[in-house]
């Protein structure tokens, strides 16, 4: 018999907060110490390139390559003197997180020595040597090059010796390999068709901002706990633990007392968000034990984005620095609810308007309306695609369980909101155009009385809630990039407000007036979209069958949800829009489906290996110490008194034999199921080989592992247990 192992392993950390040095000054004080912002541009750079620069950055101005060359030098100069020695070009492929490759600054000065060097060519272009990171067939291998090119719209930042500059990354055939790429032509989509509908009401408008205020949630475990569980290491989530006698059911953690080892972490991590510029407001407990959230001061999208990614790194550098490890999986524990990332988003013009927030005039409330129901057009057109922009592999494990978003899209708008959309609805048309008629210009619309819309009116079970200024995308994964969902988001209301003009001005034409052309279409589309408004309860069964009668996607199998991005309405928008060709929306999903298959079948792995070497030696170990028992007590007792003491070890033994049984055969035809999948040729039906016949394998398997936790001595499983992992002392 081998020695039992220890199975806690204690950390240093595990006793002590560690001190986190406060910065003598404010936050006012260090805010973007590390940020390439606009003031340290008007201080490095000169002020003729200062100038250009900014017209690119606030109005979307071409960048002038002639600039290049000096922007590189003041940035350099303000680099090195933060004592940075590298440069990165920073992106974000087609994985999850960012990828960078550092080179130091130093080039050969010609006399046998070095010197610090920074040439425009090398912050506006390089040619990363990334023929490995996923792009869906559209590199093959003689044109495997790939570009990443300067995002000038979001600041250059350092990250300890390291100068970090915003890229794009698209194939040497200019398809985008990134979700920067897509992200910035969405934008810009949606700022054009925003501001064309926009002057309807005011003609001053200019620009129009997607603006997004991510809320991440996160589990901590201790790093010492975490390294001896082989499955949060290689999957990041639990592939087998039972539940703790106690979790989540007191529901004592939520907005509870923060730790105070977990309160030393988030100061740390804020004040080194400060110092990149991330302006994190707010921190708490979240529902389950150990799970926590964080969320900043909602900013321009683009740059909100770059901000999540940066935040997911720092979450995973800082934490291990107080001897924690982050878990950004969306359902690291079995039983507890797991995580996401609200995604609130909304649009604002440059004249300081909020438009998804009601005004104080008729007129305002008009423009409310308008990009509201335009929201909730294409939520509605296009729900499918924003469900599966927000489905993956890991994700799965959240929607439609009970405790996140169900896997259907739907809107919350409140009893406010649903009272005024109702009630321009069913004006009839004569109303309509004699108010407008009667009133013009004067905009006194009683349809729409003044708003006071109550944001505390929320429903935590929608997917997409309208909160009072914006909307709540709450269905993305905690650990995606937001980008992903945002694209499509930004991209789908980009192509309904072209739509809406068009409708708009189609009746123009024919001589109707203005707000009463308005309000005509948006009548009919608050008809049609009307099957996107719910603001019952998501998890209920009768929303499922209520929302197949409706025409909602209903599908669960992640697989088959990504077909979304290739039906034709989705190649159209995307295609009309300019923010993806089909040929870039085939690779990407070639790579959505090689990805969800590699999750399983690494999950299938390490579930396999724990199951075989772990778990069935631990408990046949055990059951032989009762056999064992069993044995003595014949020896030391009479028969009958024998088989009487020993009847509850024997039902064991043969409890722990079924179990054991049961975890073989069915590792064995898991892994014969990866080997039939592993033969499809087409990624799309090896992905759903593998959600069809490998994902409910381990759920299966997990079933009988954990019963056997409950039967086997403590002392001998060596994994550490939900109720240790779960409660950071
Ligand atoms: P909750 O009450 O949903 O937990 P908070 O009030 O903490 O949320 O805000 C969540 C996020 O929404 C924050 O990042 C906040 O800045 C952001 N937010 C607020 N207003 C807007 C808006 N108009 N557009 C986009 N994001 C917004
Ligand atoms: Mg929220």
């Amino acid at each position: 018999m081998s020695k039992l192992r220890f199975r806690v392993v204690e950390t240093a950390f595990t006793k002590k907060a560690i001190e986190v040095p406060t910065p003598a000054e404010r936050p006012s004080e260090y805010y973007a110490k590390y940020v390439f912002n606009k003031e340290k541009m008007f201080k490095y750079l000169p002020s003729k390139v200062y100038q250009q620069l900014i017209d690119v950055i606030d109005n979307g101005a071409p960048l002038d390559r002639s600039i290049a060359d000096e922007v590189a030098a003041g940035m350099k100069k303000w680099a090195t003197e933060m004592n940075a020695t590298h440069y990165t070009h920073w992106f974000a492929p087609l994985t999850e997180g960012t990828a960078e490759k550092h080179d130091a600054f130093i080039e050969h000065d010609g006399k046998g020595g070095v010197m610090e060097e920074f040439s425009g060519k090398l912050l506006v272009q390089q040619e990363p040597d990334a023929s490995s990171f996923p792009n869906g067939g559209i590199r093959n291998t003689f044109e495997a090059r790939g570009y990443s090119a300067w995002d000038p719209s979001s600041p250059a930042f350092i990250v300890d010796d390291t100068l970090c500059i915003p890229t794009i990354f698209i194939a040497y055939t200019g398809e985008s390999l990134d979700y920067k790429a897509p992200l910035l032509k969405a934008l810009r989509a949606v700022d054009k068709a925003a501001t064309d509908v926009c002057r309807y009401f005011n003609p001053e408008v200019k620009k129009v901002v997607a603006y997004l205020g991510w809320e991440q949630e996160y589990f901590l475990v201790d790093e010492g706990l975490y390294a001896a569980r082989p499955d949060l290491l290689l999957t990041g989530r639990t592939l087998m633990g039972h539940d703790s006698a106690k979790n989540q059911q007191l529901e004592d953690h939520y907005f509870g007392a923060i730790p105070t080892r977990v309160a030393a972490f988030m100061k740390d991590l804020e004040i080194e968000a400060l110092k990149l510029g991330i302006p994190v407001k707010t921190r708490h407990n979240e529902v389950a034990p150990n799970q926590f959230e964080l969320a900043p001061i909602y900013e321009e999208c683009n740059l909100a984005n770059d901000h999540n990614l940066l935040i997911m790194s720092l979450l995973r550098k800082i934490s291990r620095r107080h001897g924690f490890r982050v878990l950004l999986h969306e359902k690291p524990f079995k039983g507890v609810n797991g995580s996401g990332k609200h995604n609130n988003w909304s649009l604002g013009t440059d004249t300081g308007v909020l438009l998804m927030a009601p005004g104080k005039t008729a007129e305002d409330n008009l423009r409310f309306v308008t990009f509201v129901v335009n929201t909730l057009m294409a939520v509605y057109r296009h729900n499918g695609l924003l469900k599966a922009a927000i489905s993956s592999a890991t994700n799965a494990h959240r929607l439609g369980a009970n405790e996140a978003p169900p896997a259907i899209i739907s809107s919350f708008l409140g009893k406010q909101l649903t009272q005024v959309l109702n009630h321009i609805a069913e004006s009839t048309t004569d109303d309509l155009v004699t108010l407008a008629g009667k009133q013009g210009m004067k905009l006194d619309i009683p349809q729409i009385p003044e708003l006071l819309i109550d944001n505390t009116d929320r429903n935590r079970t929608s997917p997409f809630a309208f909160t009072g200024n914006r909307f709540e995308f709450r269905a993305v994964g905690s650990e995606a990039n937001c980008a992903s969902a945002m694209i499509a988001l930004n991209a789908a209301v980009a192509e309904q407000l072209n739509m809406f003009k068009k409708d708009v001005d189609e009746l123009i034409e024919k001589g109707e007036p203005k707000i009463s052309a308005i309000l005509d279409v948006i009548r009919r589309y608050i008809k049609i979209c009307n099957p996107i408004h719910f603001d019952g309860n998501g998890y209920s069964d009768e929303w499922k069958e209520e929302a197949k009668k409706r025409g909602l996607d209903c599908e669960t199998s992640v697989p088959v949800i990504f077909d979304n991005y290739l039906k034709s309405e989705t190649i159209a928008m995307f295609e009309a829009t300019g923010v993806m060709n089909e040929k870039e929306l085939e690779a990407r999903n070639e790579v959505k489906w090689e990805t969800y298959t590699k999750k399983i079948q690494i999950e299938a792995r390490v579930l396999g290996d724990l199951a075989m070497n772990h778990i069935i030696p631990i408990a046949t170990q055990y059951q032989s110490d009762l056999i064992d028992n069993v044995y003595k007590l014949k020896g030391i007792f009479a028969e009958d008194k024998a088989a009487d003491l020993s009847a509850k070890n024997i039902e064991l033994i043969e409890q722990i034999s079924k179990h054991t049984a049961f975890i073989k055969e069915h590792v064995d035809s898991m892994v014969n199921a990866r080997k039939v999948a592993n033969k499809i040729e087409s990624e799309r039906e090896k992905a759903i080989a593998y959600h069809d016949t490998i994902a409910p394998a381990l759920d299966e398997i997990r079933y009988h592992i954990d019963k056997l936790e409950l039967i086997v001595d403590n002392q001998m499983w060596t994994l550490p247990k939900y109720r240790e992992l779960l409660f950071i002392r």
